[in-house]
């Protein structure tokens, strides 16, 4: 049987052996009375990796999300966020619904950043009418683009100097820190730790990229982490013997972040492989994730190079514009045979 290229996202990758073991092995306690060792091992991992006092494992990004922007606002409060941003668009409206605190969307400029005259321009006066703008939520990457480092510096000290809190969703953190640390010819933990520093609280998923079945966390001072775990439990995320998740995330952490590396080519293979088809126009990947537009008569036919592809065992998302994300559980013949699916359907 030929295996499944599943290209839909980096959420699908099953855990590796080494990582299985790892879980199994793992001390476990309660994470509720705080005594599970494992968990603990992991939160002070990656807050010591990423420059903060503290951190919460939590099973979700969504739910760290949640955690940050109601430790950071009160009812009433908003944040400013891009129409594209993950705790903005796809999470169900929580920060709404569960807090009362108003988004203040912005559209993205073509390089997925919020442009520093929109955000200065969001910023409500203190005056009665308004809500009163509490914070910051930028995410990277975004859509697979690395926010360029000067722009997030900018972007946080702005609003630092308007009294506004940080946040970063940085649920690929890592796959940003890999593509800016090729870039500048440094190295990956230390362009982690110099994104995280700009914000005061950083979210990362371990269930992404880097390989875990589940889990996220939360990073900041001990102060927001003590308000964040209140809203963790208000919100059902309070977790018992969570260390066998924590013990695969901090496996993770010790041996998958710099083979996201390899993700980050083999999105480049599929993108040189899709180059000069017509009908088809790609978008240079940054990182792990390539998006390609159908154009002109193509566009029609989506619904039908979808049902190809999965015919030839590739699975990827979208509609006009299609998505692939590359993972640890794809290789450079898994992409190969997608573009030779791919080119095919466009020569029949
Ligand atoms: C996946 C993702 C999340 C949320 O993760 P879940 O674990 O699916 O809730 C948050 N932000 C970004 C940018 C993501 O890609």
């Amino acid at each position: 049987m030929v295996s499944v290229v599943d290209l839909r996202s980096d959420t699908v990758t099953q855990p590796t052996t080494a990582m299985r073991a790892a879980m199994l092995a793992a001390p476990l306690g309660d994470d509720v009375f705080g005594d599970d060792p494992s968990v603990n091992a992991l939160q002070e991992k990656i807050a010591a990796l990423l420059g903060f006092e503290a951190a919460l494992f939590v099973p979700t990004g969504t739910q760290s999300n949640l955690c940050a922007i109601l430790s950071h606002c009160q009812r009433g409060d908003e944040y400013i966020v891009g129409q594209m941003a993950h705790c903005y668009r796809w999470e169900g409206g929580g920060a709404a619904v569960f807090g009362s605190v108003q988004p203040q969307p912005l559209n993205h400029q073509a390089d997925g950043t919020l442009s520093l005259a929109d955000i200065e321009a969001a910023i409500k006066p203190d005056d009665a009418h308004f809500a009163r703008t509490r914070l910051l939520a930028l995410e990277n990457t975004l859509g697979g683009k690395l926010l360029p480092f000067d722009y997030v510096q900018q972007a946080t000290r702005l609003a630092q100097a308007k009294g506004l809190s940080r946040h970063l969703d940085g649920a690929r953190l890592f796959n940003a820190a890999v593509a800016q640390a090729a870039q500048i010819g440094s190295d990956t933990k230390t362009e982690a730790r110099r994104i995280a520093q700009c914000f005061d609280s950083v979210s990362v998923c371990f269930s992404k990229g880097l390989g875990a079945p589940v889990g996220s966390a939360l990073c900041g001072s001990r102060e927001l982490i003590s308000r964040a775990h209140r809203i963790r439990k208000m919100a059902g995320g309070g977790m018992r013997q969570a260390g066998m998740l924590a013990a695969a995330a901090s496996y993770a952490l010790d041996h998958h972040i710099e083979r996201l590396a390899n993700d980050h080519a083999l999105a480049q293979r599929l993108a040189e492989g899709l180059a000069g088809i017509e009908g088809l126009q790609v978008e240079a990947p940054q990182t792990n994730i390539l998006f390609v537009d159908l154009m002109g008569a193509a566009k029609e036919q989506s619904a039908a190079l979808l049902k190809h592809l999965a015919d030839h065992g590739i699975q990827a998302t979208g509609l006009y514009r299609l998505r692939f994300v590359t993972h640890l559980d794809v290789d450079a013949a898994g992409v190969d045979r997608a573009v030779a699916a791919i080119r095919q359907f466009f020569k029949s």
